[in-house]
Order: C-alpha cells, then structure tokens, then sequence
C-alpha cells in the first residue's frame, strides 16, 4: 500500500501582533518630546511692513534716530542668531529652532510701519533689508527642509515598494507580512516641520502621511489573504478527509473492496491538500488553533484505519481444491494459516476422490467465498471478516444434486476438523454433523444451521 504512515506537518503558529502596537513599538525608538509625525501649525512667511515717509506726510509719532537704530541694532543681532540657525539645519528636519528665531527677528522689528525722518532713511532701509534676507532665509530653509524631508521620505518609498510586493507574493506565510511591515516601520522618521513654509513641502508631508496609512491596510490586506488561503485550505483539507471516511464506512458497512479502492483513490488528495496546509504560518487565533488540532485529528483517525486494513494473501489452486468459477479474484484472500489448511484439505479430498477422476466437478473441491484483500464487508456475508473464513462446494456436497454423497461429505468434515487451527464447520445436515461430531470428539465441532445445504463453511483461528 503506498500510504503514509506519518502526519504531514502542521502549520506554524505565530502570536498576532497588534497593529498599532507594531507601530508604537517603532515609535516608541523614535519619538521625541512632541509628536514628531504631526507637522505643527501653520508658519507663514511675514510681509515687509510698510514705509511712511516724514515732512511730506502727517504720520504720527515720527520715530526718532536714536531709537531706529535701538531697534536696527536689535533686527540685526537676531538676523545674525537666525542665520546661525538656518545654517544649523544641516540635513535636519526640525524646523522649530529655525522658526523661533525668525518670529524673534520680527518681534525685534517691533510692528509694521517706520515713520521717519527723511535723514534716517538709511537706517530704515537696513532694517528693511534685515527683514527682507530674513524671508530669504525662511524661504532657503523651507527649500532645505523639503529636500532633507524628501531624502528621508525615499526610504519609505523604497520600503513602501518591497512592502507591497511581499504583499503581492505572499500566499503561506503570515510571518513575512509582519517582518515586511516591521520593515516598512523602520523607514518612518521622525520630523518637526509647520504647515505653510513651501507648498512641495507640504506635498512630502502628505505623502508621508499617506504611506503610513496605506502601510496600515496592506498589513490587514496580507495578513487577510494568507488567512482567507489558510481556511480555504483547512476547508480542503476536511472535504478530503469526509471523502475517506465514507470510504472507511463503506469499507466497514458497505462492501470492503470498494470502499477500500475509494479509500486508496482518495487517500493522496488527503495528502497533499494535507502538505499544503503545513505551508501555513498564521496567528495563533483560537480558530486557527481549532482548525490546526482538527487536522492533527484527521491524520490519527486515518493512519488508525490504515492500521486496521490488513493485507491478506491470495489463494492459489491446489490438488483438490480450486477456486471457485466465474468469482473475481479479489474474493479470494485470506490469512495464510487458513490458506494452508484448505491445501490439507484439499489434497485429503483429492485422495478421497480417486474413483471421481473423470469428473472435475467432483473430484473437487470449489472455494466459493474467502475474504476481500484488504478485508471489509463482504456482501452477503455477516463473517468473512477476518480472513479466517472460508465457503466450500463441490457436488458431492450439495443435496440439491443427485450426486449427493453422503459418505464422502461426512468423510470431508472429519478431514477438515482434524486440521489445527479449525475451529467450526457448518453444514445443514443433522446426521452428518452428529457423526462427523462424534468422529472427532476432541477437535472442532460442526454445526448445524440451515442456508448451508449446497456448501459448507469453516473457520479457523
Ligand atoms: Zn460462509
């Protein structure tokens, strides 16, 4: 029999990990005071205050040399801290210092309009400047930002794209779905940027924005893929195995060569769909665990009933004794111990026959009925289960026939009791039975039961 005797392996199990916690876990390395994934606030750049010109106007108060250059001296010491900081931005993504600085460089402006002197127009004019470079550095910084963001933002792409195509080719394995997201995670950096500094800025940050969440539902999409696969599988896996245990039934109940050619039909659809179902790695749910222990399950209950399909031998004629015509060769299986007292027999019968010698019929003994190769229900026999069973005609026993001879059918259950290891003949013939009995009293009985009045049958041990 080409069967296993060995369960296929079963599906590995993995704790399922929380989504969210996956990402805090990253974020947890990461993380600075603030939430560095949310751009704070919106920073728009300042416009040049305007400029009221003196004498030729009414504006009021005129503001006077000396505190111009109280606040031009001012303007300047913080240009120069936000020059400082823009030039420490480096590849940073931390606009807050930069922005700092530039709001003090404002507030030292003090407002939004000068009116003054014509003779103080140089000092106004520096202060204007100041402010001026100063929108040039916050524009130079946004341009910085977004090329530093940008830079950063590629991994994620790069990560976004192996993401998607584990996504894309994972059937089996839960665990490389997780591993890909974790990987994916990993390419998440932190940032503190402001709405409103430069609009392609805003674009990475929503881009940025956009990949994590759509890393959020590729991760639910593989991991429901491989477990809408894994119970289809489990699904296969049971159908196969309902189809073998009707097969069994039928075995047992039915007919036992035919259900035991479905059994063996069916058997490497079992299998394989059983090979495939321990490709699977999922999360250890307690459906995934049920469905896991119910597999294990099946593969015991069928390497039991392999256990229990024995392999008989088939019998071969001999002197006296032959099978019967017309049967299929698949009714002619038995244990050997039996097999070897029906040659014993035969070969008695055959010398008992001696007279009969023209006669084919007679001179012989025809074996009508055994046991199926592999056992099972033998229709319409209850016995014939065990391979120890046989069924015996020949017309010298049949007392439907005028060759009925009753010397030479008492002399035929005596030679059959005398073998070791039988234990029972039947035959409905009363005087028979009683004095072929009487013939062997310390051996096998025979018994007498109607239905056996053309054949014989007998068991052994
Ligand atoms: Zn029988």
């Amino acid at each position: 029999m080409p069967f296993y005797s060995t369960l296929p392996n079963l599906p590995r199990v993995i704790p399922d990990p929380d989504v969210e916690a996956l990402g805090s876990h990253i974020r947890s390395r990461t993380i600075a005071a603030e939430n560095p994934y949310k751009p704070i606030n919106l920073a728009l750049r300042r416009d040049l205050p305007e400029l009221l010109d003196f004498e030729t106007t009414s504006c009021d108060p005129v503001i006077p040399r000396d505190e111009l250059i109280r606040i031009r001296n001012n303007v300047r010491d913080q240009y120069q801290s936000l020059d400082i900081e823009f030039r420490n931005i480096g590849s940073g993504k931390n606009a807050k210092p930069f922005m700092a600085s530039y709001n003090q460089v404002w507030s030292a402006a003090e407002g939004g309009s000068y009116c003054h002197y014509q003779n103080d127009a140089d000092v106004v004019q520096e202060i204007l400047n100041l402010l001026d470079n100063s929108n040039r550095l916050y524009e130079k910084a946004g341009n910085l930002f977004e090329r530093n963001f940008d830079n950063s933002l590629q991994a994620m792409r790069d990560g976004m794209q192996r993401f998607e195509r584990l996504v894309g080719q994972t059937d089996y394995d839960v665990r490389l779905i997780v591993n890909g997201y974790k990987r994916f995670l990993e390419t998440i950096f932190q940032f503190s940027l402001y709405w409103g500094m430069d609009p392609q800025l805003d674009n990475l940050i929503r881009e940025y924005d956009r990949l994590t969440d759509r890393s959020k539902t590729l991760y639910d999409q593989g991991t429901k893929v491989i477990q809408a696969n894994f119970e289809r599988s489990f699904t296969r896996v049971r159908n196969a195995f309902e189809s073998l245990k009707s097969a069994h039934n039928h075995w047992n109940h039915v007919d036992g060569f035919i259900g035991f050619n479905r059994f063996e039909e069916n058997y490497p659809n079992l299998v394989n769909e059983g090979v495939d179902f321990g490709r699977y790695s999922v999360f250890t749910t307690p459906p995934n665990s049920q469905s896991i222990q119910a597999v294990g399950s099946f593969f015991r209950d069928v390497n039991g009933w392999i256990d229990g399909f024995p392999e008989f031998v088939l019998f071969n004629s001999s002197r006296g004794i032959k099978r019967g015509g017309g049967l299929p060769e698949h009714k002619f299986f038995a244990e050997s111990r039996l097999l070897d007292v029906l040659r014993l027999v035969g070969d008695d019968f055959a010398r008992q026959s001696s007279n009969d010698k023209s006669h084919y019929e007679y001179r012989n003994l025809f074996i009508t009925s055994l046991s199926y190769p592999h056992n099972g229900k033998m229709p319409p026999h209850a016995e014939h289960r065990k391979g120890l069973d046989c069924d015996l005609w020949t017309r010298r026993i049949d007392q439907t026939e005028a060759s009925f001879d009753e010397q030479r059918t008492k002399d035929l259950i005596v030679s059959i009791l005398k073998k070791k290891g039988v234990t029972r003949v039947i035959y409905t013939h009363e005087e028979i039975v009683n004095s072929a009995n009487a013939a062997v009293p310390d051996n096998a009985v025979a018994v007498r039961l109607s239905g056996h009045e053309d054949h014989l049958h007998l068991d052994v041990v």
